[in-house]
């Protein structure tokens, strides 16, 4: 029976952890990894300076002092008995969409499956969300990815709107613009200090965007693409080489400097 690492950036003792973990039950072994405090909007950050401890929870469950992408690490590289079929990531209490989901913890473990070659899912559920309807939905992704996989460097990033889900939409990711940047107060001995997230965000809600899907009440899956590179702007940019080459040669602060070739 193919391996199935379920975990997430709410905690190990988090509900939509458990309700993600029931919903792939049957599906494969279940085995969850997950941080054994909350790490929301840890991005993709990885502990390499201190050691990671794992706490046995229960038969199958294990619990982190670390991130979501060390959970997976741990999980791929060697921890389970053997590599997982698929990481799912969730369900996460709140919503991941947009730009969001570059400071997603819930997201990052998905994208480290998906550096580390297992095709990988994350699942959020928006506010006053219902997480049987959320661990339905994932139960029909997860069945799907474990027949069909993703392409290489692709990993699958689910909204579920609250409720009942109207459907599925198929929907790239959107934009997010914050109105207050930045929130300012002052503290008891007249020093400023900051918050960042303070106001409204903004949603911009053009049709096609996951934004619109859940707005509208439904499942938004959208696939995110790892290679950051924008390609079309590398192919017009060949003459940059060139001409910094040049540029970087004739510096005359440089010319006692031996290069790497020498
Ligand atoms: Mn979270």
């Amino acid at each position: 029976m193919a391996i199935i690492l379920v975990t997430n950036d709410d905690g190990v003792h988090a509900a939509g952890l458990a309700a993600l973990a029931a919903a792939l039950e049957d599906l494969g072994e279940v085995w969850v990894i997950a941080p054994e405090r909350e790490q929301s909007a840890c991005g993709h950050a990885l502990t390499l300076h201190r050691p990671l401890k794992v706490d046995r929870v229960r038969e199958r469950w294990f619990a982190v002092n670390g991130t979501p992408s060390d959970c997976v690490n741990l999980g791929v590289l060697g921890f389970l008995p053997e590599r997982p079929a698929l990481v799912a990531s969730g369900i996460n209490h709140g919503s991941n969409l947009a730009d969001d989901v570059t400071y997603s913890g819930t997201v990052s473990a998905a994208m480290e499956g998906t550096l580390l070659g297992v095709p990988s899912v994350a699942i959020s559920l928006l506010a006053d969300g219902d997480l049987a309807e959320a661990g339905r939905v994932a139960r029909l992704v997860a069945t799907r990815l474990l027949v069909e996989g993703l392409p290489r460097q692709t990993l699958l990033n689910v909204n579920v709107p609250p409720g009942v889900a109207k459907g599925v939409r198929v929907a790239r990711l959107g934009h997010r613009v914050y109105e207050e940047k930045i929130v300012e107060h002052t503290d008891p001995r007249g020093r400023a200090f900051y918050w960042i997230g303070g106001g409204e965000p903004q949603w911009h809600e053009p049709e096609g965007t996951d934004m619109a899907a859940v707005h509208d009440g439904y499942v938004s899956l959208t696939p995110v693409h790892l290679d950051l590179t924008h390609h079309r702007v590398l192919a017009g940019m060949a003459d940059w080489s060139t001409t910094l080459t040049a540029q970087l040669l004739r510096d005359p602060a440089r010319k006692h400097r031996r290069s790497a070739t020498e």
